[in-house]
């Protein structure tokens, strides 16, 4: 086969491994800088011109977006899908996970536990927004934020309430969410590949941090997860519509609560804590499923 990877940046730890992954198969493999991809919508057979060439012949393409760059980069995958080259995961599955209201609105919607969570607009409603949400200690979350950054604890109804009207008065799209203590500052990294969950780490924030993302000081080991984690994980996956996921839960003592699903989940930090060659499933996912045509969105050539 021959697979495109799109990423920003080819000596990313899990851009590396999935080009290492996907020519030990015997594949070619080729890394694209998705910015630097660029086309004309006009045309009747869609194309990716790239660096002053046409990309042709691929069978399937990895998409690697970062969050900064949602916009463009699903734009791209587009316009791979509409190529009839078969997408790991989908744009229309990208940009639904990417939007942390629509997300967590579509997990409710099927009946998967997440923390209680509110949003408003108004400065107005705050007081009944903490009620809604069971009161203080609360998590204050910024919708644009990654890795930690803008997710606040405010241990007291006063300081939850300063937090929200400073985040209102910059006008920045924030959510309210249930504290759930008993998570321990701990969270659970379920990778799934194909409805499976193929690996799970445990995060573990460091001393006097309820954050457990590895950017802000977290530790990862290796897990075992019970059937009911597992059966979250892989439903989250599958509502979200993404064949490759990371699902992060909180164990609560109301059972698993889902936080987030993630559509470019980092292979460094699971691959590292489970030992497992996860980017290796990518691409056997990958071999399974590519053949020309095979993605819903529509735009096939016809
Ligand atoms: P990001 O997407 O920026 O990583 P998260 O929503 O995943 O933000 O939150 C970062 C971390 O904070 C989580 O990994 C978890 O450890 C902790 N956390 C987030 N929400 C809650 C919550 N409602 N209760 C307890 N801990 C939480």
């Amino acid at each position: 086969m021959k697979i495109a990877i799109l990423s920003r940046n080819k000596n990313l730890y899990s851009t590396r491994r999935l080009v290492e992954a996907g020519q030990q198969a015997g594949h070619e493999v080729h890394v694209i800088d998705t910015l630097r991809c660029y086309m004309s919508m006009a045309s009747l057979k869609p194309e990716i011109h790239y660096r002053g060439r046409v990309l042709e012949g691929y069978d399937a393409v990895i998409p690697r977006i970062g969050a900064s760059i949602t916009f463009y980069g699903t734009a791209v995958l587009r316009q791979f899908e509409m190529m009839g080259v078969f997408p790991i995961n989908e744009s229309v599955a990208i940009t639904r996970s990417r939007d942390k209201l629509r997300s967590l609105q579509l997990l409710a919607r099927k009946g998967i536990g997440m923390p209680v969570t509110g949003f408003a607009n108004a400065p107005d409603d705050i007081p009944d927004l903490i009620n809604m949400v069971g009161g203080a200690p609360l998590v204050i979350k910024l919708l644009e934020g990654t890795q930690g950054i803008g997710v606040v604890l405010a241990e007291t109804r006063q300081a939850a309430e300063s937090v929200i009207e400073a985040f209102m008065g910059l006008s920045a799209n924030i959510m309210v969410q249930e504290y759930i203590k008993e998570a321990g500052g701990a969270d659970i990294r379920c990778f799934v590949v194909d409805g499976k969950v193929v690996a799970a780490m445990k995060r573990q924030a460091k001393e006097g941090e309820f954050r457990s993302n590895l950017h802000r000081g977290g530790s990862a080991s290796l897990i075992r997860i019970t059937p009911e984690e597992r059966a979250t994980a892989v439903r989250a996956a599958q509502v979200m519509g993404l064949n490759v996921a990371g699902v992060d839960i909180l164990r609560s003592e109301r059972g698993p609560l889902v936080m987030e699903v993630n559509s470019s989940p980092g292979l460094e930090g699971i691959e590292g804590a489970t030992g497992k060659d996860v980017a290796a499933l990518i691409i056997k996912f990958a071999e399974r499923n590519a053949r020309p045509n095979r993605t819903r969105t529509k735009g096939s050539r016809g």
